[in-house]
């Protein structure tokens, strides 16, 4: 049997590339995008299309996934990964580093539902599952800026649930906790890495980017009649 397309933003590193490693394993097709491309097919997954593509770049993305349904078929699921962390302190952070965190963590969720949401609505099926945090649904030290983008992320994929609801298009939100990738690595001041690594070696560790693909996995393979709209997932120890 041929299992439908499913396309992962953001799967060079970290949760995507877990993700991809595990919809590839139960035998999915894939269009896998991020900026590495070198990252994308070092994964060596097969039926795999890996498309360097800035995901702030709608008409990029659009073009990819076109080129991915000629082979594959329609996108079955779509999952908003791609996101970036900077951490600071509003009073002294560079405000580019606000426009880089809400035009991909936002803006390039909002385009990239748009480029799959019509035909998923025509086919009545489908399924989008965004990558929000625990930062979208409560506040820590130096996040603000992130939390908001998160925040953001988590009310529009509740509101677009209910706008397609109807059309028997799926919606899943994930909020990680803390989970051991790259995201951290961006993030300017090494004052606020120090503090962020001495906060995890409190905890005892933090949670895995498999741990978040298996969750991702498990309500994807739900029957599409059934929505698991929202999955706060973290180290039993995170608060
Ligand atoms: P990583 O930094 O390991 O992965 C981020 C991914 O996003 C990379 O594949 C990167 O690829 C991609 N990316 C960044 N910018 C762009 C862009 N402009 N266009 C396309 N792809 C881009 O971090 P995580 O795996 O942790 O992050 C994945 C998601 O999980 C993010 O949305 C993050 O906010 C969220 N999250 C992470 C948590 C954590 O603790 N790690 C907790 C809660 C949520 P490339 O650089 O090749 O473009």
């Amino acid at each position: 049997m041929t299992l439908p397309l499913i396309v992962i933003t953001g799967a060079s590193s970290g949760i995507g590339a877990a993700m991809a490693q595990q919809f590839s394993a139960a035998g999915h097709p894939l269009l896998l995008v991020a900026r590495r491309i070198d990252k994308l097919q070092a994964l060596q997954l097969p039926n795999t299309l890996c498309r360097q593509v800035d995901v702030t770049d709608a008409a990029a993305l659009r073009t990819a996934i076109q080129e991915a349904e000629g082979i594959h078929g329609p996108v079955d699921c779509l999952i908003n990964n791609a996101g970036v962390m900077l951490l600071g302190q509003i009073d002294t952070q560079d405000p580019i580093e606000w426009q880089r965190m809400y035009e991909l963590n936002v803006l390039a969720v909002l385009n990239s539902m748009q480029a799959v949401l019509s035909d998923m609505k025509a086919r009545r099926s489908g399924t989008i599952i965004n990558i929000s945090s625990i930062a979208g649904k409560k506040s820590f030290p130096n996040h603000a800026a992130y939390v908001g983008s998160k925040f953001a992320v988590s009310a529009i994929s509740e509101n677009v649930r209910e706008e397609v609801a109807d059309h028997n298009v799926r919606i899943m939100t994930i909020c990680p906790g803390a989970v051991e990738t790259e995201l951290l690595s961006h993030t300017t001041s090494q004052e606020i890495i120090d503090n962020y690594e001495d906060w995890k070696e409190s905890m005892g560790g933090i949670l895995a980017a498999d741990d978040i693909a298996r969750t991702a996995m498990f309500m994807y393979s739900q029957p599409q009649n059934i929505n698991i709209r929202d999955v706060l997932i973290t180290a039993t120890r995170q608060q």
